[in-house]
């Protein structure tokens, strides 16, 4: 993938983080809740993510927070309050050396397959990188009985637990990168991963898209419209073809990504003020 996150100095990567808040909010991945980070350019150690902030609203350097890859504590002490679930992120970071983006949707178009306990598969070429199976991720197991049964992934305990349905059973404890690159979560929503911005927005985005056209075929297989016609199984990607896909996928990921900063660029409620800042070579990927 065309990724040139680790290359990245920080500034004109955090103003990039500012955009893809922007942009994963534009296109209904996050409302008020959901989030996204980066790790930081130099520092393997530490992340980066929003403050306790609605993604639309995130505009420059104040409104993000720092935080220790090991156990999520802030960089600065003094730092103002964050996202409950940052665990996600820094346990992610822990296990995957290779990754350098994280995003948390809870997706309305994804959800349904959770609660109908129906596989997400890839439906079109798109959303290859989805694979020929998206684990689910159950929190309630972890459960004591005295817990507050929220779902929020709030401790390193359960953020670890989320990240291990990232790798393969077999896989070491820690790796450069995940075997699975979604992961569906139970009454919540769903967490994806990539090694630059550009290919973990694109992962959501099209994690979100791809549920939507597999909800209406099978809605439409279902319905009355076909009548005459001899049924058959929803004809999703093969393994050799979502494996493809994917390598198609990640060729091409930044091109879809600077469309979509033109497209929150041309909304007045979006405003980064680093981008301001810094002009066009802030936003410049190359
Ligand atoms: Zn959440």
């Amino acid at each position: 993938m065309t990724s040139n996150h680790p290359a990245t100095s920080l500034p004109p990567l955090l103003s990039t983080l500012i955009t893809a808040n922007h942009i994963l909010h534009h296109h209904n991945l996050v409302d008020g809740y959901g989030h996204i980070s980066i790790r930081h350019p130099s520092n393997p150690a530490i992340y980066i993510m929003a403050g306790y902030l609605a993604p639309a609203v995130v505009s420059c350097a104040s409104d993000l927070i720092e935080y220790h890859v090991s156990d999520g504590s802030p960089v600065d002490p003094s730092a103002g309050k964050g996202y409950s679930e940052r665990f996600i992120h820094g346990e992610l970071y822990k296990r995957f050396t290779g990754i350098n983006c994280v995003i948390h949707s809870h997706s309305e178009a994804v959800l349904p397959f959770m609660i109908a306990g129906v596989p997400l598969r890839p439906a079109f070429h798109m959303a290859g990188f989805l694979g020929t199976a998206v684990p689910t991720f159950d929190i309630t197991a972890l459960y004591k009985p005295t817990d507050q049964k929220d779902m929020l992934v709030n401790t390193t305990h359960f953020g670890a637990a989320l990240a291990s349905h990232f790798a393969s059973p077999t896989a070491p404890a820690t790796s450069a990168l995940p075997d699975n690159l979604v992961v569906l979560m139970r009454h919540h929503g769903f967490t994806t991963v990539g090694e630059s911005i550009q290919d973990a927005v694109f992962r959501a985005m099209y994690t979100h898209i791809n549920a939507t056209v597999l909800t209406t075929a099978a809605n439409l297989k279902s319905s009355s419209l076909g009548d005459g016609v001899e049924r058959k199984e929803l004809d999703l990607l093969t393994k050799e073809e979502a494996a493809g896909c994917r390598v198609m996928n990640e060729k091409t990921a930044d091109k879809a990504f600077r469309g979509w900063i033109e497209e929150v660029r041309a909304v007045p409620l979006y405003i980064n003020e680093m981008a301001r800042e810094e002009g066009e070579r802030s936003l410049n990927l190359d």
